[in-house]
């Protein structure tokens, strides 16, 4: 068996990449290169409704632009028998139980909790149900959404990022993993993926510590080997404010289409927030050497998008004739003169 790690990129296809996508993506693909290990490009379109084949294209194409090519692909909407199976598998161990609180129900119960100062996590009400309670729910046409039993206790790992780290899953409500409809939430297909395949090595964004509490316990339910994780810090804007697909200019096709070279953009969007200064790489190569998880901040990266401007610029006053030949003859700058051309120019080039 290879020891070569296996990382993922796994975005939901329910909007075009930003440049906070490109961060994981990035990260994930710097660490395969560096390690001589493999990429899994796996996309996370349970939810049905928001995913769209266009923004599923689009996430190849443009990681395609930043210079990545996954050495595997998969989508999850073409594996749902391994997720019924290893539900299946959970409700034999009474790890995965039904429940049938309605939404307001629930909101209800976090509320008055919240009134006695509790915690407002899920109290467990339908694990006491009788096997003729349950009839008598269902008899009133509701279905039961699923919920995995956490074990009460703290989960501890070393963190690429963030060193020991750990949380307690006596803080957290019992996760629903399966819809009143069946469908799945993220949390267990992630799961069941990456064991399938062996990921050795799950690099995400912060945001995703507590899933990782849960997961590693999904991980020993279905007796699989529990991976690395690596948290890194989430990209923000200047002002703190979180990236969301609804940021349209700094989607990786809109930057791409304003003409920024995907060197600058990765060169942002990896460097910010690491230990090195944030400046123009232009290979590959040397941005993997330079991308350290064990260094990256614990502050949010926070970036001001002017700085492409700069970047962008540095690159390409920069650029040698080879990168460019091929655009200038797209241009019609004949070939003999087309190397002077662009040795007078690329002085004044922003993008
Ligand atoms: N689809 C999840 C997301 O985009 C993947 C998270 C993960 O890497 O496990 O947040």
């Amino acid at each position: 068996m290879s020891t070569a790690p296996l990382v993922r990129f796994a975005p939901s296809p329910t909007g075009f990449l930003h440049i906070g996508n490109a961060r994981p993506a990035l990260l994930n693909a710097l660490f395969a290169h560096r390690q001589g290990g493999r990429f899994l490009l796996r996309l996370d379109d349970t939810d049905r409704e928001r995913s769209t084949e266009e923004f599923a294209s689009a996430v190849s194409e443009d990681l395609g632009w930043l210079g990545i090519e996954p050495d595997l692909f998969f989508r999850q909407s073409d594996r749902s028998a391994l997720y019924d199976a290893a539900a299946e598998r959970l409700k034999d161990q009474g790890r995965l139980y039904p429940c049938y609180e309605t939404q307001e129900e629930l909101e209800r119960r976090r509320k008055r909790q919240l009134g006695r100062g509790l915690p407002p996590i899920y109290d467990r009400a339908a694990l006491a149900l009788s096997e003729a309670e349950r009839a008598a729910l269902e008899a009133e046409g509701r279905r039961p959404h699923w919920r995995f039993r956490l074990d009460h206790r703290i989960v501890a790992w070393n963190d690429l990022v963030r060193g020991e780290s750990h949380v307690d899953s006596a803080s957290l409500s019992d996760p629903v993993l399966v819809r009143a409809d069946g469908s799945y939430l993220y949390t267990l297909p992630s799961v069941v993926d990456d064991a399938e395949v062996g990921v050795s090595h799950v690099i995400r964004g912060e945001d995703h510590v507590t899933n990782t509490g849960v997961q590693v316990q999904l991980f020993e339910a279905l007796g699989a080997s529990i991976p690395a994780f690596g948290h890194h810090n989430l990209l923000t804007t200047a002002d703190g404010e979180g990236l969301s697909k609804r940021l349209g200019h700094l989607s990786l096709r809109s930057l791409r289409e304003a003409g920024y070279e995907p060197a600058a953009v990765r060169s942002l969007a990896v460097l910010t927030g690491s230990a090195e200064a944030v400046r123009p790489i232009a290979s590959l190569d040397e941005l993997a050497g330079l991308v350290d998880l064990a260094h990256l901040s614990r502050a949010p990266a926070r970036f001001d998008p002017a700085e492409l401007d700069g970047m962008n610029a540095r690159l390409v006053h920069e650029m040698p004739f080879s990168d460019v030949r091929d655009r200038l003859a797209a241009l019609g700058i004949p070939a003999g003169d087309a190397e002077a051309f662009w040795l007078a120019v690329r002085a004044n080039l922003g993008r």
